[in-house]
C-alpha cells in the first residue's frame, strides 16, 4: 500500500512517515497541497493536514474530489469540529485529531483498506461484528445469540452504519435515505429512532456520535 502524507510540519511529517514505514507502509511525504493534486495517482490511500501554507485543506480535497476518488483521512487540531465536518462533507472518508496516535491511525487505514477490498469483491450480505450479527438481506439482527426485535427505520439505520463500518454517515444522508424528504421534524425522529436502536444492541460503542454531523459504527464493543 502507498500513502500519500501532506503536511507542512517537519516534525509532524517525518514522525507520521517514519510510523507508516515501520508498519511495512510506503509512504510519500508532500508539505503543499498543490503537489497532492498532481501527485494524487500514486497512492492508495492520503492523509490530508488541512492548514497548509500554499491552500486550505479543504480546498485541496473539494479539487482533488473533482479528480479522483482515492480515500483520504483529513488531519485536524483538537477541538476543531468544524473542520472535521467540513472535511467530511467535501468528500473525507474518516478523520483524525492530531497528534494521531499510531494505533488509531493503522486502524483507520486497515478500516479504509477493508472497505475497499469489499467494494471490490462481491460481498456477502452478513456483517460480523464480534457477537452482534446483521444479515442486511434477512433484515435480522443478533447481539449475544439472542434475536433483537427492530422496527422497519431501526433496521434501516443499522443497515446503513453497518454496510461500511469504520465511515462516518452524516445524519442528512441518512434523512435523505429513510424518510425520502428531509422535513424538520425528520430530525428529532432520527434521534428517537436511534435512541432506541442503541437501546435494543445494548453495546453503547458500536455506534458513535460525531457531533455536528452524524454517527459511526466502530465495530467496537
Ligand atoms: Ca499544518
Amino acid at each position: 500500500m502507498r500513502i500519500g502524507v501532506v503536511e507542512d510540519d517537519d516534525g509532524v511529517a517525518s514522525a507520521l512517515v517514519d510510523a507508516l514505514e515501520a508498519n511495512r507502509i510506503t509512504a510519500h511525504r508532500m508539505a503543499r497541497g498543490t503537489e497532492l493534486l498532481t501527485r494524487h495517482p500514486d497512492f492508495d490511500l492520503v492523509l490530508l493536514d488541512l492548514g497548509l501554507p500554499d491552500m486550505d485543506g479543504i480546498e485541496v480535497l473539494r479539487r482533488l474530489r473533482q479528480v479522483s476518488a482515492v480515500p483520504v483521512i483529513v488531519l485536524t487540531a483538537r477541538d476543531d469540529e468544524r473542520s472535521v465536518v467540513r472535511g467530511l462533507r467535501n468528500g473525507a472518508d474518516d478523520y483524525l485529531v492530531k497528534p494521531a496516535r499510531i494505533t488509531e491511525l493503522l486502524a483507520r487505514i486497515e478500516a479504509i483498506r477493508r472497505r475497499a477490498q469489499r467494494a471490490s469483491a462481491s460481498s456477502t450480505d452478513l456483517r460480523e461484528f464480534g457477537d452482534v450479527l446483521v444479515d442486511l438481506s434477512g433484515r435480522t439482527l443478533e447481539v449475544g445469540g439472542e434475536q433483537i426485535q427492530l422496527t422497519t427505520k431501526e433496521f434501516q439505520l443499522l443497515a446503513m452504519l453497518v454496510d461500511s463500518p469504520g465511515t462516518a454517515v452524516s445524519r442528512q444522508h441518512m434523512m435523505d435515505h429513510i424518510w425520502g424528504d428531509a422535513f424538520v421534524t425528520v430530525s428529532r425522529s432520527l434521534d428517537v429512532h436511534m435512541t432506541a436502536l442503541r437501546s435494543k444492541i445494548g453495546r453503547p460503542g458500536l455506534i458513535e456520535t460525531i457531533r455536528g454531523f452524524g454517527y459511526r459504527w466502530t465495530g467496537e464493543q
